[in-house]
């Protein structure tokens, strides 16, 4: 029996039936800013009688001098903290873009190789959610990533897919060519803050790497092909350990200055925590600007949500994210897949930001890809709904 049923030492209140979490939903309550009175803040609730309403009711009352049983200190304490609550969630924005990495950065580190039409069934189903930018594939070596060695197949499956953007990472100029042969529209380049991790991902220093990608951005910019980029490593890497803020900010800048559209921050074996993400952002933001910056968060040590909310109160309004979690990190033992997109999700509808993605049909999504996989899902949020759906 899990604790949800029965909590521990509490038998003689009423149980708490997982059928009772039934009705909720992340956006049951949402945080609301009352722009009437700045400082007013409160939860929202979509039901009538929700006692946090009240509670909201109670704070305009008092502000209208009707609760006259406060004394000034604890009305004092009461704008001290409502100040709070509008600081923290004013900083929060609209809308939040999702980016989709689970085809290519979640399947090239899973140990499985799926078919290629199982992949295509993915890359559609993940669109029909809603996400408008999932990344499809890789040009690498199949010696190297024998997971996406049917790179050509799978864009000829997609192809004919209107209404969403597509990225697919090249390495060189050669997988560059192999892409838009095969009918890319867009592209990524992603190089490293760690130099160890450089040579044994890429096999070259970060320097290397970075004249490899100017020809790139040049082959890209004369063919009207708009470029992401991705910097891995960005907190620590596998062999380094801790990286210093100012080298994510150098490689963030030459690939900015090379023509990327958006500078995608991978926190790759995810041992990140705000404490280190933040300052990390801001040396990047010193020289990329924030709505050019997206995160990429792996959840190895279940940061990835609070690194995506200080992130998001640091003005970043993209974030990368993989069904399932789907994936890993083949140069770290024990390192687990990217930041799930349904618990993306269930945070964005909690904070009340708009993402135009259905998380439903996300864990749809998810479901066929895990039974494909033939594992559990990676996600805290897609277990749990499973199991008040009676799914598990
Ligand atoms: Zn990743």
């Amino acid at each position: 029996m899990s604790s949800l049923e029965e909590p521990l030492g509490l038998e003689s209140l009423p149980k708490l039936s997982i059928n009772r979490l039934h009705s909720f939903n992340s956006s049951s309550y949402r945080p609301v800013l009352n722009r009437m009175e700045m400082g007013s803040c409160f939860l929202e609730s979509n039901e009538e009688s929700s006692p946090r309403r009240n509670q909201g009711d109670t704070y305009n009352n008092s502000r209208n001098g009707n609760t006259k049983s406060l004394n000034s200190t604890t009305a004092f304490k009461e704008d001290e903290f409502r100040n709070l609550s509008y600081k923290l969630i004013s900083c929060w924005p609209k809308f939040v873009k999702v980016v989709e990495v689970g085809a290519r950065d979640g399947l090239q580190n899973e140990k499985a190789i799926i078919p290629t039409s199982v992949k295509i069934e993915l890359i559609k189903k993940l669109v029909y959610s809603g996400l408008f930018f999932v990344e499809a594939t890789s040009f690498v070596s199949p010696k190297w990533v024998p997971q996406l060695a049917d790179a050509k197949d799978v864009m000829e499956g997609i192809k004919h897919i209107k209404d969403a953007r597509f990225p697919v990472l090249t390495p060189n100029i050669r997988g560059f060519k192999d892409a838009i042969a095969a009918g890319a529209r867009e592209i990524g380049i992603f190089a490293s803050a760690s130099e160890s991790f450089s040579k044994l991902n890429l096999n070259c220093t970060i320097e290397d790497s970075l004249s490899r990608y100017r020809e790139v951005a040049l082959a890209a910019k004369k063919n009207g092909i708009p470029i992401r980029g991705y910097v891995s490593c960005v907190v620590g890497c596998p062999v380094e350990g801790a990286i210093s803020p100012s080298k994510v900010a150098y490689v963030a800048k030459e690939l900015y200055d090379m023509g990327c559209y958006e500078i995608s921050l991978g926190d790759t074996i995810g041992v990140g925590t705000p404490g280190t993400i933040v300052p990390m952002l801001a040396e990047v933001m010193s020289v990329v600007p924030r709505e050019k910056i997206a995160g990429h968060f792996h959840d190895t040590y279940g940061q990835a949500l609070s690194n995506i909310l200080a992130s998001l109160q640091m003005g970043i309004t993209a974030v990368d994210s993989s069904v399932a979690g789907l994936g890993g990190c083949p140069y770290a033992k024990g390192a687990t897949g990217n930041v799930a997109t349904e618990d993306v999700l269930y945070m964005l509808n909690g904070l009340g930001i708009k993402t135009n993605v259905d998380i439903d049909k996300v864990m749809e999504a998810g479901d066929y890809i895990c039974k494909q996989l033939g594992r559990p899902s990676g996600s805290k949020t897609a277990v749990a709904l499973a199991k008040v759906n009676g799914k598990l």
